[in-house]
């Protein structure tokens, strides 16, 4: 019933859409709240009225999902010692690419200068980020809250922007169909001597104590391949399921079309207008690429004023108000370097209980 109500809804809205939009196939795209887990819900999606960041009014879906699905599996993270296998990083100094955490790259980065681990082979964790770290280099692995709850706006309808918006460090990106959010880099080694470490699926938990990918996770193995890391996704694969929606609204896909070919007309954002399984016809969608990240580099429609929010004490996206600047001892939170929480403009909290 929910769901006859909401394509109800939607399809008065396409009617205010411009005869060109139509006609080019846009308004064929739009959220489908039920296809996000249910795993990941606090409660029913809903529509309500939004604001874009362009100042005009929409309707968004606003979803309300858990620290974690219920089902999801994380880790592993930080490697206990150097003869442990962790899970990924992208390191970006000397000999830059995409590593496994283990000994060959742990050693690899005692020899540029960052100590990692102590002469038992041991690794500096940490994973309560409100103490001050007690080395210079520290793997990050942060405690998850199961009281936390995360809010995002999607526009029911996408709207393309002017121009392209870049996704820079720790930027949103979109929510996942798990219910999981997603986000640009995370920040630099080089930055902040400390490494948030990701887990073999491309994602870990925010210094708020949720849990957010960096990657698409349901096309990472072919990452993997791509650049010959020993690594392995405990989720299930698919090269051309969806696995997203963006914050503006448009799906992302893995790295092929539906005809399993890997597309070769995308644009800067590493989208393109084509079929999909939902519409044969066409619409404008995302593809991962195949290298890490394997993320659109930048979105092409309008995001949602205040379009992710939490009650997290700390963290993208908590109520924290601009200029309080990072928690003491936060030179190792899991996205310093960053836009702090705050440098956001959902920084009053809308949304958060
Ligand atoms: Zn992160
Ligand atoms: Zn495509």
């Amino acid at each position: 019933m929910k769901t006859a109500r909401l394509v109800r809804k939607t399809a008065s809205i396409t009617a205010w859409l411009p005869a060109s939009l139509l006609m080019a196939g846009v308004a064929h795209a739009e959220v489908v709240p039920s296809q996000f887990s249910t795993a990941a819900l606090v409660k029913a999606p809903e529509t309500v009225s939004c604001t874009l960041e362009n100042g005009s009014a929409a309707q968004c879906t606003r979803l309300v999902v858990k620290y974690q699905p219920d089902d999801l599996e994380i880790g592993p993270f930080c490697p206990p010692t150097l003869d442990d296998q962790g899970g990924i990083w992208q390191w970006d100094g000397q000999h830059p690419g995409l590593y496994r955490l283990d000994r060959a790259f742990f050693e690899m980065l005692d020899t540029l200068g960052f100590h990692f681990h102590d002469e038992d082979e041991t690794l500096h964790i940490m994973t309560d980020l409100s103490k001050r770290p007690e080395e210079a280099n520290n793997c990050l692995n942060v405690a998850e809250d199961e009281s936390v709850e995360m809010t995002v706006l999607l526009p029911v309808v996408p709207v393309p922007a002017d121009s392209p918006t870049s996704l820079g460090t720790v930027a949103k990106v979109g929510l996942a169909l798990d219910g999981v959010p997603i986000f640009a880099d995370a920040p630099s080694v080089l930055d902040t001597g400390n490494l948030p470490a990701l887990d073999t699926c491309g994602g870990h938990v925010d210094p708020g104590g949720w849990y957010h990918w960096h990657a698409t996770a349901t096309d990472i193995d072919s990452v993997y391949d791509t650049q010959g890391v020993d690594a392995h996704c405990q989720q299930p694969q698919s090269k051309s399921a969806q696995f997203a929606y963006a914050f503006d609204g448009y799906p992302m896909f893995g790295s092929e079309d539906p005809t399993g070919e890997v597309p070769t007309d995308l644009d800067s954002c590493n989208g393109h207008f084509g079929p999909t399984e939902r519409h044969p016809e066409g619409e404008y969608h995302y593809h991962a690429t195949q290298e890490f990240p394997n993320l659109p580099a930048c979105l092409k429609g309008v995001v949602a004023k205040d379009n992710f929010t939490t009650n997290a004490r700390m963290g993208i996206g908590s109520p924290r108000k601009p200029g309080q600047g990072p928690m003491p001892g936060h030179a190792g939170d899991g996205h310093p370097g960053g836009p702090m929480p705050g440098n956001d403009d959902d920084s009053a909290g809308v949304g958060a209980p």
